[in-house]
């Protein structure tokens, strides 16, 4: 009968063989996207609430496909940390990033994210070393973006990566934070420069008394530390005027701007808000 167990069941294997192919087709095309040129890196401003200034700007990767168009990095990512190929494609993202941070004022970071695998690879302090050297770009204008998860996965190995990248001179920032399950105890004993509070509760700050009290929580958990503290998904003004109120430091979304082109090529856009 329609709707039955037996009916979804029979259309249920098909469905997941197209996911898998998917997943094969991507994972196969992933290994030619460099040479391919079909990779760029988008750029969206950070801003100091207090001054309206932005501060730098964080890359965000995207994949043209010759067939399927745009590729979100939220489908290949994973794909790409599964076979290991998040490696080179890691690597590439972050010499396309200091390359193009170069170019910038002086005063403009960038902050490239990094996914929890390349937290595993054994040269990875030496290959930021390197591109750093090869593209002449202060470590002090690097920031690196990794998310609680990575971080309790493995706290000892993340610990002593962390320490040799702080070395450098280069920052870090954790990521989408507040939806994993980091505690108290690593938050205070990893050397952070930067909190970004995770964007689900920032767009529901206005209807969820629970996202709101969160983002509280996080303000007075990173000050009390004395880390800054960034909300990303801000698309409103109200939602900027609560941050504000509430003594956020940085903001980054829609409101201020989409991820775009480098900002070497859209002057104006520094001096926005
Ligand atoms: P993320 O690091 O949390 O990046 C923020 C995401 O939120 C980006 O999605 C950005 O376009 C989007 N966003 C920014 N402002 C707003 C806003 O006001 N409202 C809403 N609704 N969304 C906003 P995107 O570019 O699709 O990237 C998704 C995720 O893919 C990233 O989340 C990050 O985890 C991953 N990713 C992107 N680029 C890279 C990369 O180069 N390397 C690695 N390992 N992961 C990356
Ligand atoms: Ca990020
Ligand atoms: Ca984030
Ligand atoms: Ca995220």
């Amino acid at each position: 009968a329609k709707g039955s167990v037996a009916e979804n069941i029979a259309f249920y294997e098909p469905e997941m063989d197209e996911t898998a192919r998917a997943r094969r087709q991507i994972a196969n095309d992933l290994r030619h996207a460099i040479e391919r040129n079909e990779f760029t890196l988008l750029y969206q401003p950070q801003h100091c609430i207090a001054t309206g200034k932005v501060s730098g700007y964080e890359a965000l990767l995207r994949w043209h496909h010759p067939t399927r168009g745009p590729v979100s990095p939220v489908e290949f990512i994973p794909v790409a940390e599964e076979t290991g190929e998040i490696f080179r494609i890691g690597e590439w993202v972050m010499r396309e990033a200091c390359r193009e941070a170069r170019s910038w004022p002086k005063h403009l970071k960038v902050a490239v994210n990094l996914s929890a695998v390349q937290l595993l690879q054994n040269d990875f302090v030496a290959i930021v070393q390197n591109i750093l050297v090869e593209t002449g770009l202060s470590p002090l204008r690097l920031e690196l973006e990794i998310t609680e998860t990575a971080i309790i996965a493995d706290k000892l190995r993340a610990l002593h990566f962390l320490r040799q990248i702080k070395t450098l001179g280069v920052s870090i920032a954790i990521d989408d934070f507040g939806t994993g399950y980091s505690s108290l105890d690593t938050l205070h004993s990893f050397p952070f420069d930067k909190i970004k509070i995770d964007k689900s509760f920032v767009l529901r700050s206005h209807e969820s008394v629970e996202a709101c009290a969160i983002i509280k929580a996080v303000l007075a958990l990173g000050h009390s530390l004395n880390v800054p503290v960034l909300a990303e998904g801000v698309e409103t003004i109200e939602q900027l005027d609560l941050l504000r109120d509430q003594g956020c430091d940085e903001a980054q979304g829609f409101y201020f701007g989409r991820p775009g082109g480098s900002p070497s090529q859209t002057a104006d856009s520094q001096m926005m808000c």
